[in-house]
């Protein structure tokens, strides 16, 4: 039995098939264009290296993952171009007649990480990541996060001190939520260069702050077993050992544990993905063997 994959993101897709979980097979990775053209070009990659049972989709949000609501699998508010209001579960199920396993992109990366990389056997953790924007799943006694909706790591609200930092911040719906002031487009604007063209010490000073800022809420609500922080942005060398470091001073000793007080243990409490960029279509392939299978 082969099993399909989608890493649904707002700035690429990546697409993998595979027969058993845990390794893809193919990979094909594609930008994000318009709904239409993206549906596509996915439906293409599954009919020519398929066929596959039953696909599993991480789709950025926020989306409606919902069961039996009459708008599953419908992107909703996304301040992305042309893709509010759009349904992307309809025309793959349509266009590849297989049953589909939805969650949200940062949910089924957490997945991968959780089945196969670096929160193997933890029962309790974070993945977040730091790109274009920023979002977040977690993973809390033993299960995905969901609620309500699902959560949404990256507009939550955190001190921006406008003598340091008096960008206004670029979230449509917020302005200076974390997203608006700490995602890579946030980045992008506030310098007038992307941040790997970013080499001022006082930049990723702030980027640190804030996600160490970020990472307190995360820490203080979940009480995560290890956070994993992906994303292009987090791939600046400097950012998560200054993360780590305004983190423990931000906590100031008060959870006194040595993932959160003692500089070594630190290291292996916030760390990268061990998939790597290949996280997000690993997991929504483990979401659809999940699905047959159980957990
Ligand atoms: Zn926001």
């Amino acid at each position: 039995m082969s099993y399909g994959g989608i890493e649904a993101g707002g700035t690429k897709w990546v697409c993998a098939v595979a027969d058993e979980p845990g390794r893809p097979d193919k990979v094909d990775t594609f930008p994000t264009t318009s709904p239409e053209q993206t549906v596509a070009r996915a439906v293409r990659f599954f009919t020519e290296n398929g066929p596959v049972e039953i696909l599993g989709v991480g789709a950025f949000g926020p989306v409606d993952i919902r069961l039996g609501s009459a708008t599953w699998g419908t992107i909703t508010t996304t301040p992305k171009p042309g893709w509010g209001d759009t349904d992307v579960v309809t025309p793959l199920r349509s266009g590849l007649q297989v049953p589909i396993a939805l969650d949200t992109d940062v949910n089924v990366a957490a997945l991968g990480e959780w089945r196969w990389g670096a929160a193997h056997g933890l029962d309790s953790f974070c993945y977040i990541t730091v790109g274009t924007g920023i979002g977040g799943g977690a993973v809390v006694n033993g299960r995905l996060l969901h609620g309500l909706l699902h959560p949404e790591f990256g507009h939550i609200r955190v001190p921006h001190d406008r003598a340091r930092d008096p960008f206004d911040g670029i979230c449509p719906y917020h302005g200076d939520c974390l997203e608006g002031l700490a995602s890579g487009e946030a980045i992008r604007q506030r310098w007038g260069r992307p941040g790997q063209d970013l080499s001022s010490p006082a930049a990723w000073e702030i980027e640190a702050e804030y996600l160490a800022l970020a990472l307190v809420n995360f820490v203080c609500m979940l009480s995560p077993r290890r956070i994993i922080i992906g994303g292009g942005v987090a791939q600046q060398p400097t950012l998560l050992p200054m993360a780590r470091q305004r983190l423990r001073e931000l906590l100031a000793g008060y959870l006194r544990v040595p993932e959160l007080t003692e500089p070594q243990a630190m290291e292996g409490y916030i760390v990268p993905p061990k998939l790597g960029g290949e996280a997000g279509v690993i997991g929504a392939i483990q979401l659809a063997w999940e699905a047959q299978h159980g957990s």
